[in-house]
């Protein structure tokens, strides 16, 4: 009785505290966004000690991410006087190298196993290929690592892998060489703690019988995105025999998944290993949760309908007894620039409104739409945390090429000498670049100057990267800066080099990205007065009465001159300033009340006041490579799903008619998910579409903003009421709808309008040759 008395049961609901004291046995919750799955996973763990029914050693509990196995320990401290980090509470990754640590010498890995990150999984395998010589047009490095990490996920070792064609054969060997090359080094990639684990239960029975007799209640959240390997480890854990016989245990194992949240297909994840659970595992409780207890119904009903276009679903109902809260807001950006600065407007409100910055999140498709958010949250000295990614000037790619910069500004950097002495690959092995350095070191100089003391082949290699760098230096004296990015990327054979990646084009987008930024830096509506003129120093040291924040080196003026000799930075030397202060200081510190900045990916199983969803564009979000099939659209649309739950109070989705993307303006239709939510819920901060029907284009999502006036709304308009739409200027004559003929597109019809006079410019859709937006002083349209 004092168990179903206990207060750690008072704030559930009944389903939620049928979940909570479930008896022992395997049972799947099976339940929408913010319905308080996780919170009755971490309610049990704290029933199952509290009544007694468990040690704190028994429990295993799988999380998705760090932060979210931390939270649940910073609860479950709260709830109850246990030792929370004895508890084996973690993600799978983290577990298992709790587990490899613990067995290592069983495990066959030297007690100070190091981890390999992605990044270095893949150096790793250039290595090796490159030692073995291996054609690596025929197998990109990239592909390679696909293939172990693809095989890994399945379990199977290279012995295991069926080789169907000589190609096959090629990679299950470079898959035999790395695992050499891995354990000759003592480290380990993500894959392999996982699959390094799970054979160790495998084949080490008492091992197994140990683990098994000792972890009475596994639980597992997210289950929905567990990939093969995973769902096979649990097995092990739970109740697999000797003879490899699966048979539920006597332990109990609770899952708990969304199969609308599943969103790491791509990644191996496979939602099919909840029905395998509910059937293998012989589950006696299915647990549904439908009342969301995260968001107002706007947000709630948004994500309702959203969802309900997909077709592959279990099927799940959620309702909210909070009040329809805001409404969802709308905004339509005319540029990314733009969608930035109201942002950061609207947060400065939200601020106002007395919520806390670390409250608000903004969500992003891709990795490279942060870059321009960060800037402008830089400028505007918005303190913001960038999750789970690295932040735009501290990704690898972007490293190299600041490398290079900066050994344009001084040769004797000796650090971006290091970095890009071999890189991209022009065949010079650690071995030379240790001579050089002790060269280097006995005469006293920088290894820019010391390469000739570097003899033979390896000499020459060295002298060849140092008169690159001299070469480039002298090319680019004199040129502007987005040139001399420009030139550098080029000649560096940075681009060439991920050219070749078969995953290469997240990083060619990256430092296309680092054009548009120094671009930004330099001209751009505001953006070049973040521009730093003094010597870091004296910026730290500069006075408040200068107006200076010591925290914050944004001078007004862009490449202020030395007040006495009229010297400035070079733009090259002042952005790299720039680039090294803002990946540095503007870092908010853990703790600080700070904006959040993630992916969607990694907002899952997280929830805060305010959500941004940004980039709302065909192309973006539907990612364009996503958008061609059915199964793809769905995991899609599921991610948008994750978005829009993430938000408790405030939901805001932003699309911008041109974005700065791959290097290039992008005019982007905005996104087809607008016309899945329900208008009700919806608030249009900016005009809406005009009369015509979107699946007209062929895209599901339209695009009609007809706007007179020079185009643009002014800066403030999203805290006005809603500016009423104006039709265009008359003096073309044309009407957003209406048919219009190209010379050489042909016959399409017009979208939308922007700008007067010269400026004056119309978006046609061509049924032969898609969207384009054309210049009317050039192009002749006539009505049709
Ligand atoms: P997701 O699918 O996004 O991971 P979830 O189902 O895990 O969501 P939780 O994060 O556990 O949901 O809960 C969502 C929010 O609702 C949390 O803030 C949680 O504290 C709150 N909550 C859950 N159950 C209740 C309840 N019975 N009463 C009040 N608040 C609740
Ligand atoms: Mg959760």
């Amino acid at each position: 009785a004092a168990a179903a008395d206990s207060p750690l049961l008072h704030n559930l609901n009944p389903e939620q505290r049928a979940a909570v004291t479930l008896p022992a046995g395997n049972a799947l919750i099976l339940a929408g966004a913010g319905s308080g799955k996780t919170r009755v996973l971490t309610t049990r763990i704290a029933w199952l000690l509290q009544t007694g029914q468990v040690s704190p050693g028994g429990i295993l509990a799988v999380t998705f991410t760090n932060k979210a196995a931390k939270e649940m320990m910073t609860r479950l401290g709260a709830m109850l006087p246990v030792n929370v980090r004895g508890m084996w509470i973690g993600t799978f990754h983290g577990l298992c190298n709790r587990f490899l640590r613990a067995h290592w010498k069983l495990a066959n890995l030297p007690s100070t196993f190091q981890i390999l990150d992605t990044q270095d999984q893949l150096s790793a395998i250039k290595r090796l290929m490159k030692q073995f010589n291996v054609d690596d047009e025929r197998f990109p490095a990239k592909q390679t690592q696909w293939f172990i990490a693809g095989a890994k996920e399945d379990g199977l070792r290279p012995r295991d892998v069926e080789a169907r064609s000589d190609d096959d054969r090629k990679k299950v060997e470079l898959y035999q060489l790395y695992e050499e090359q891995c354990q000759r080094e003592g480290v380990v990639d993500f894959g392999e703690l996982m699959l390094r684990s799970y054979e160790l239960l495998r084949d080490n029975d008492p091992v197994r019988e140990h683990y098994q007799r000792r972890f009475r209640h596994i639980l597992i959240d997210e289950f929905q995105d567990t990939n093969r390997l995973q769902y096979a480890w649990i097995k092990m854990l739970s109740g697999t025999t000797a003879e490899g016989r699966f048979t539920p245990n006597d332990n109990s194992v609770i899952a708990v998944g969304d199969d609308d949240q599943s969103i790491y297909a791509f990644r191996g994840a496979r939602v099919g290993n909840m029905a395998d659970f509910v059937r293998e595992f012989d589950v006696s409780h299915q647990i549904k949760l439908e009342q969301n207890y995260r968001s107002y119904s706007n947000i709630l009903d948004s994500a309702n309908a959203l969802i309900s276009h997909n077709t592959k679903r279990l099927g799940k109902n959620l309702r909210t007894d909070q009040g329809p809260g805001e409404p969802v807001r709308v905004y339509e950006a005319t540029s990314d620039f733009a969608e930035a600065q109201w942002m950061v407007e609207e947060m400065r409100q939200l601020v106002r409104d007395g919520i806390d910055r670390k409250e608000m999140a903004v969500l992003y498709r891709s990795n490279a739409q942060s870059r321009v958010i960060e800037t402008a949250l830089f400028n505007a000295a918005v303190p913001y945390r960038v999750y789970g990614g690295l932040r735009f000037f501290e990704r690898a790619e972007i490293k190299h090429a600041l490398a290079y910069l900066r050994l344009l500004e001084n040769k004797d950097d000796d650090t971006s000498f290091l970095r890009i002495v071999n890189f991209p690959p022009r065949g010079i092995g650690a071995r030379s670049i240790e001579q050089l350095q002790d060269a280097a070191r006995a005469a006293g100089r920088s290894m820019h100057d010391a390469v000739s003391a570097v003899g033979g082949k390896a000499g020459s290699n060295l002298t060849a990267f140092v008169a690159k760098i001299d070469v480039l230096r002298e090319q680019t004296q004199g040129l502007s800066l987005r040139e001399i990015i420009e030139l550098v990327l080029d000649h560096s054979g940075l681009i060439e080099h991920y050219k070749a990646d078969r995953e290469g084009a997240d990083r060619i987008e990256n430092l296309e990205e680092l054009v548009n930024a120094a671009e930004s830096f330099v001209t751009q509506e505001g953006f070049g007065r973040d521009a730093v003129a003094l010597p870091v120093d004296e910026l730290r040291q500069a006075p408040a009465s200068q107006g200076l924040d010591p925290n914050r080196p944004v001078l007004d003026e862009p490449l202020a001159p030395d007040a006495e000799t009229g010297e400035t930075l070079s733009p090259l030397a002042a952005f790299l300033t720039h680039a090294a202060l803002e990946s540095g200081d503007n870092q908010a510190q853990a703790g600080q009340d700070a904006v959040q900045l993630m992916t969607v990916h990694a907002a899952k199983g997280l929830e805060f006041d305010c959500v941004f969803i940004t980039g709302m564009e065909e192309g973006l979000f539907p990612h364009e490579n996503s958008m061609s099939d059915n199964a793809s659209l769905e995991e899609e649309r599921r991610l948008m799903y994750v978005a829009i739950t993430r938000a408790r109070q405030r939901l805001y989705m932003s699309h911008s008619q041109t974005r700065m993307l791959h290097g290039q303006t992008r005019y982007n239709l905005k996104s087809r998910f607008f016309d899945e939510l329900p208008e009700g819920a919806l608030k249009w901060l900016t005009p809406k579409n005009q009369g015509f029907t979107p699946s007209a284009f062929g895209y599901g999502g339209g695009y009609a903003t007809t706007r007179g006036g020079a185009g643009g709304f002014s800066k403030d308009s999203f805290a006005s009421p809603p500016v009423p739409p104006q039709k265009a200027a008359p003096s073309h004559g044309l009407r957003s709808g209406m048919q219009v003929f190209h010379n050489k597109f042909g016959e399409g019809t017009v979208t939308a309008l922007e700008g007067s006079g010269d400026d004056a410019r119309a978006q046609v859709n061509f049924p032969r040759h898609g969207v384009k937006w054309l210049a009317l002083s050039v192009a002749k349209l006539t009505p049709v």
